[in-house]
């Protein structure tokens, strides 16, 4: 109490840019404040379109940003899941990646800036979502469609460790977050983070006495030992990504400790029980990939599974399922094409309540009629949203009302990552509509060059 008392005292401190969160997105754009400069090298694109445009507008051996990146990107076929600027970027990255092609990239990195002072906020270890997902899960993405700048994953340890590929294989996410927390060690960025989670960011519009510069924003917290810490910044960059607040169905039970809403708590849940003998089924409820997780975490503990989903569809619609093996094994179970006696899916019945007194599930069918299911757990897992609640203004989606990452991501201009109704701050990763991590980089370039090229008094 008394650390608290004597902390809450301490004055602020000014940085020029804080970032909230420290994923994949937050750590690449705490990589290029720190100096690091894309730099055009003239290697051939694969795609000569591209190639020519790129030769056209480029100079070899000067910043990528010498010339307008979403004007350039207007030659790439868009594509649901990410903006055009990540698009082009992640084209000069690894061009031709999804024709099977490895050609070398086209942006070298120097270090010929100084460092903007900055600091990235995160509520866990440097990864972000990474070090929140089921250490198990493999990802959907090539591991090098997951590494940032500098550090090529297969030349990591995190990497070396899991016998990772040049070409790239698909690995396990505590492999991710290993890689991440790494990265941070290995590119000298670790005394630009801190642990905490933002609780409050307000407008301001002042100076900093001691250093001069501009305060466009008063950003409020506390570290993971609940001391609270205030920063003065000109700006802020939201990298929160779009995992924090796990979607509810809002049924009476569904707070319930045994009612879980992410697959790394189900899994911790069924660890636990001490008991082998069932109360009934694990109900897993959600018609996507985290479902087909879900339904894969219970399995694991030998459990049988009651799985309930709104048209099984979506799944081939989002993935190629024969390179999931995984994922497809779950769908020919839910489409009916395999059977397992351990497995019963239906797309009729509804979750629309939990009994707390005796473990029950209580489903509604398409006529209305209710059943009741006795049951080990229950996951819950229809996505996730952002948790922005520390923002001043909550309508900043695209179109006006609260962000969402699927269909109202934050309205940002394309060409700087700004927030349209929120100058001075800030959105990259899928938060401003770039999905995969492969995208990320455009946002983080585009954002730090327009936030390096504004002076900072
Ligand atoms: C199950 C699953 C599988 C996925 N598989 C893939 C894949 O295979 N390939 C791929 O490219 N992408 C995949 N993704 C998407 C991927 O997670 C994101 O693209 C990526 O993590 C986005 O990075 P980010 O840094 O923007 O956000 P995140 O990784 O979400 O990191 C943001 C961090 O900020 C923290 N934060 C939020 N608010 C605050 C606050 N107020 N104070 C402090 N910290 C805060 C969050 O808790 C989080 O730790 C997957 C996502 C999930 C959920």
């Amino acid at each position: 109490m008394k650390d608290n008392l004597l902390s809450s005292k301490r004055p602020p401190i000014y940085k020029d840019v804080v970032i909230i969160g420290n994923g994949p997105s937050g750590l690449a754009m705490s990589y290029l404040l720190s100096g690091h400069v894309p730099v055009y090298n003239g290697n051939s694109h694969p795609d000569p379109i591209l190639d020519t445009l790129l030769r056209s507008n480029l100079r070899p051996g000067l910043p990528v940003t010498q010339a307008d990146l979403l004007t350039l990107a207007q030659c790439l076929e868009g594509r649901n899941g990410a903006t055009p600027v990540g698009l082009l970027v992640d084209a000069m990255v690894r061009p031709g990646t999804d024709a099977g092609l490895t050609a070398a990239p086209l942006l070298t990195w120097n270090t010929t800036r100084p460092s903007l002072s900055h600091v990235v906020i995160g509520r866990d270890r440097p990864g972000g979502t990474w070090q929140k997902i089921d250490g198990k899960t493999l990802t959907l993405s090539s591991s090098s469609w997951m590494e940032l700048p500098g550090l090529p994953f297969h030349k990591s340890d995190a990497g070396r460790l899991a016998d990772v590929t040049e070409d790239g294989v698909r690995v396990t996410a505590s492999t991710v977050g290993d890689y991440y927390s790494e990265y941070v060690q290995k590119m000298g960025l670790l005394r630009y983070q801190k642990r905490g989670i933002v609780t409050g960011v307000s407008e301001h519009d002042d100076s900093d006495e001691d250093n001069d510069r501009k305060v466009h924003w008063v950003v409020e917290g506390h570290d993971h030992r609940g001391r609270k810490f205030v920063y003065h910044s000109k700006y802020i960059v939201l990298a929160c990504g779009t995992n924090d607040s796990p979607n509810r169905l809002g049924i009476p039970g569904e707070d319930l400790d045994w009612v879980k809403h992410n697959t790394r708590d189900l899994d911790a849940y069924l660890k636990s029980l001490r008991s082998t003998v069932e109360d009934g089924p694990v109900l897993i409820v959600g018609s996507g990939l985290s479902s087909c997780d879900g339904v894969m975490t219970a399995q694991c503990h030998g459990a049988s599974v009651l799985h309930l989903y709104r048209g099984h569809g979506g799944l081939a619609k989002w993935l190629p399922l024969t390179s999931y093996p995984e994922y497809h094994k779950v769908h020919t179970l839910m489409t009916g094409k395999a059977t397992d006696r351990n497995y019963a899916g239906s797309s009729d019945l509804r979750l629309v309540g939990i009994d707390s007194n005796s473990k029950t599930a209580i489903l509604e069918d398409g006529k209305g009629g209710q059943h009741c299911q006795r049951v080990t757990a229950v996951a819950i897992l229809v996505g996730a949203s952002a948790d922005l609640s520390f923002l001043p203004r909550w309508d900043l989606g695209f179109d006006g009302g609260p962000a969402n990452s699927k269909s109202n991501p934050l309205d940002v201009n394309l060409s700087t990552y700004e927030l349209n109704r929120l100058p001075n701050a800030y959105a990259i990763g899928p938060l401003a509509g770039d999905t995969f991590v492969r995208h990320v980089l455009g946002g983080v370039i585009a954002a730090s060059s327009h936030i390096l090229e504004t002076p900072t008094t």
